[in-house]
């Protein structure tokens, strides 16, 4: 009898997860054709400065809407993507829409003319040998500014042992393209590293936000910010949620911040209206 039990539960645990790597293939698949069905959108999400309030930044994010499944956030599709390589065209893609759109935002609307444009860079995209000049292409191609560019990259593409890492950051700073570092904390970076290269900004990822009301949550905040400020970068704190959060964030002079206190990420109109209404 418990044989057979044992049995069943192994065809149930099988037969689930057999459902569930088709599910997973059949999403590869639409994934490779959801570029060219122009099922991709971006979002952008406001960047203030803690000091003044004022609007610095905006950082583009993508969203899939899948004819059968309807909205599908990053987190749900990027790691595919990577997986499968087709984070090289992605990335592509949204580089060039983003830049373009920057672009004309800043000739439309004066809110928008010193905007900075925060893009997300997997770190695939970055070991691809002619990611810079495919970057520069981008910009020469959108006419956007290299220095209003700054590329978001995570702990890992710094840890990385490729010999041109250094070379490729390098290049990137030379044409004024600047640097962030994403998720701040997440990863696994050494801080000989993060002093190596030529970092303009860390963003503290927003599970150390989200628990500054703790003791030891405030003080790990406060620590990388300071380590941020000795190593001359700085800083935007990700996923401020709370008055209280960007009270306290300001007092550690954290210069920026980003998350749903401010603005949600909001499709091309709703960043339109919001760069027509707010004041800076
Ligand atoms: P990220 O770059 O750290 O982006 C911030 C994420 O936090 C976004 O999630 C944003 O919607 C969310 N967020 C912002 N403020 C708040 C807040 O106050 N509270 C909470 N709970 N969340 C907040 P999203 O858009 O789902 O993106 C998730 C991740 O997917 C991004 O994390 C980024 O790593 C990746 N991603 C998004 N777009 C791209 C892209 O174009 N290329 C690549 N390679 N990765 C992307
Ligand atoms: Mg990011
Ligand atoms: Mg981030
Ligand atoms: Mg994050």
């Amino acid at each position: 009898r418990a044989k057979n039990l044992g049995k069943n539960r192994y065809e149930i645990f099988s037969s689930s997860m057999r459902s569930q790597v088709l599910a997973l293939s059949q999403l590869e698949n639409d994934l490779r054709r959801a570029i060219d069905r122009q099922e991709f959108q971006l979002f952008y999400q406001p960047i203030v400065s803690l000091d003044t309030q004022n609007l610095v930044g905006l950082e583009a994010l993508v969203r899939w809407h899948h004819p059968e499944r309807g909205l599908i956030l990053p987190s749900e599709f990027v790691p595919m993507a990577e997986e499968a390589g087709l984070i090289i065209p992605l990335g592509g893609w949204v580089l060039a829409q983003a830049c373009r759109q920057m672009q004309l935002w800043q000739q439309h609307y004066s809110l928008a003319t010193d905007l900075q444009l925060n893009v997300n860079i997997s770190s695939r995209q970055f070991s691809q040998p002619n990611f810079v000049n495919d970057i520069h292409a981008v910009l020469e191609d959108t006419n956007l500014p290299c220095h209003r560019l700054k590329l978001e990259i995570t702990e890992g593409v710094l840890m990385d042992h490729a010999s041109d890492v250094a070379d490729k950051l390098d290049a990137i700073k030379t044409l004024g393209i600047k640097l962030g570092i994403d998720d701040f904390g997440t990863g696994y970076s050494s801080l000989n590293y993060l002093n190596a290269f030529p970092v303009d900004t860390l963003k503290i990822d927003r599970s150390f936000v989200g628990r500054m009301s703790s003791e030891e949550g405030f003080e790990i905040v406060r620590t990388i910010v300071n380590l941020a400020h000795n190593l001359h970068m700085d800083v935007v704190a990700e996923g401020v949620e709370l008055e209280e959060q960007a009270e306290e964030l300001t007092q550690m002079n954290c210069e920026y911040a980003q998350g749903y206190l401010f603005s949600e990420p909001t499709d091309t109109v709703g960043m339109e209206d919001f760069l027509l209404n707010y004041c800076n």
